[in-house]
């Protein structure tokens, strides 16, 4: 038997596992819009998916299809679809696979933008019930008979609560239901939800498998665990031989070729790049902020911090037993003595950005910018206080990091 090949290794050489042109080390760039067939036959049989081959460059190119073959293999899925940003990917989701009527429980504390892309859905008949999910007893109470999926993410974002994903994952399996984890924040190389059984995994491409802020994607990845056939909502042109690959089908169709979420080669290229070092970025990063966090935590002028790695944090022990580290996120609350935009204002390595996942590190004042649309009620239901400082931490040397921060605190 062929000996299975570690994390990095495995996407190293996955473009030259199959014929690459000139002997190429990377996968090509193919920014062809359409492609072209010498036999109407073989069109024919391209657009029926009889045979392999690309239509129209909406539908997927080569220089994409390389990059979800990179993620499927990080996942361990049976198939991966990637999507021109993260949130295309979730929309790409909901569009293809809920109709009118069907309900959703989300985990109360996502990425704003799900959160808004949520509230959008409720307006076009899909209910969606938000519920505290690290209490997967919360998460049971919120299903009803309508409902389709479950919706949560590993490490939410800024606070760092972490979903029960264990049992919430028993609890879809018992019910038959669809469980949608969004693994942005750890990472495959941290986690992997097909552990936890999870039926589809989302990855914002954007932040650490690209790591470097220069490129947009995401993606949608099938672990092979949900059992299609139960699923009301595949139409009958989606149902193949292989019922594992119905919903990953549908979602391909509707979220490329009807809604025109497609990552273009370019983007893909950087994505794929960026992958190659994912493991090396993760274990610096992790580590920089594990370091970030107990200092923070020793400070006076810090009211609290919120880090999965710190004793202090509700969910430590469930972050150490799940993830291979624990994350390169966190936040903390100043001393209301302390101006959260002055201090901001006198870092001087650190970036004022909302980004996160990039190499460099990041700080945003939470309630001001990015939860600002959100109002102040939400904002307290999810325990965001308004001089809360949400910190990406990149890869820099850990003294200039920890050197910044301090100069910071005493002005
Ligand atoms: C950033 C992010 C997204 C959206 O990704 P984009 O590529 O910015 O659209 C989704 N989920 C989480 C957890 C994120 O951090």
């Amino acid at each position: 038997m062929k000996r299975k090949t570690g994390f990095t290794t495995s996407i190293l050489h996955a473009d030259r596992e199959s014929v690459i042109e000139h002997g190429s080390l990377h996968k090509p760039l193919h920014l062809s819009v359409a492609y072209g067939y010498r036999d109407a036959r073989e069109l024919a049989n391209v657009f029926q998916g009889k045979a392999q081959g690309y239509a129209y460059g909406r539908q997927g190119n080569p220089t994409a299809a390389a990059l979800e073959e990179k993620v499927n293999r990080m996942e361990d899925g049976i198939g991966t679809v990637c999507f021109g940003t993260g949130m295309a990917a979730i929309g790409a989701i909901m569009l293809a696979l809920l109709r009118d009527g069907d309900h959703i429980v989300a985990s109360s504390f996502l990425f704003g933008n799900t959160n808004s892309l949520f509230n959008t859905l409720a307006a076009h008949g899909n209910e969606v019930t938000f519920v505290d999910a690290t209490d997967v007893a919360l998460v049971e109470a919120g299903i009803r008979s309508e409902t389709r999926l479950i919706f949560v993410e590993t490490i939410a974002n800024p606070r760092t609560q972490i979903a029960d994903l264990s049992h919430i994952g028993e609890l879809c399996a018992r019910r038959g239901l669809l469980y949608v984890v969004d693994n942005t924040m750890t990472s495959p190389y941290l986690f992997r939800p097909n552990a936890v059984k999870a039926s589809l995994v989302v990855n914002a491409l954007t932040k650490y498998i690209g790591g470097h802020g220069n490129a947009l994607g995401g993606s949608v990845t099938d672990t092979g665990i949900f059992d299609w056939t139960r699923f009301a909502n595949i139409q009958d042109t989606y149902k193949g031989p292989k019922t594992a690959l119905w919903g990953l089908t549908q979602i391909r169709k509707k979220g490329l070729r009807d809604w025109g979420g497609t990552l273009a080669a370019e983007q893909a290229h950087h994505l794929a790049v960026g992958a190659e070092t994912l493991s090396l970025r993760m274990d610096r990063a992790c580590a920089n902020a594990m370091s970030l966090a107990q200092f923070l935590a020793a400070r006076p002028e810090v009211r609290a911090v919120y880090y999965p790695g710190l004793d202090s944090h509700p969910q430590h022990a469930l972050a150490g037993e799940l993830f291979a580290a624990y994350g390169a996120l966190l936040s903390f609350e100043l001393d209301p003595k302390l101006d959260c935009f002055d201090f901001l204002n006198r870092l001087q390595h650190v970036v004022l950005s909302s980004n996160l996942g990039d190499n460099r590190t990041l700080a945003i004042p939470v309630a001001h910018t990015i939860y600002h649309e959100m109002g102040a009620v939400r904002r307290a239901s999810m325990g965001i206080a308004d001089s809360l400082i949400r910190v990406s931490v990149g890869i820099e040397d850990r003294e200039d990091l920890l050197a910044d921060f301090a100069q910071a605190m005493t002005g």
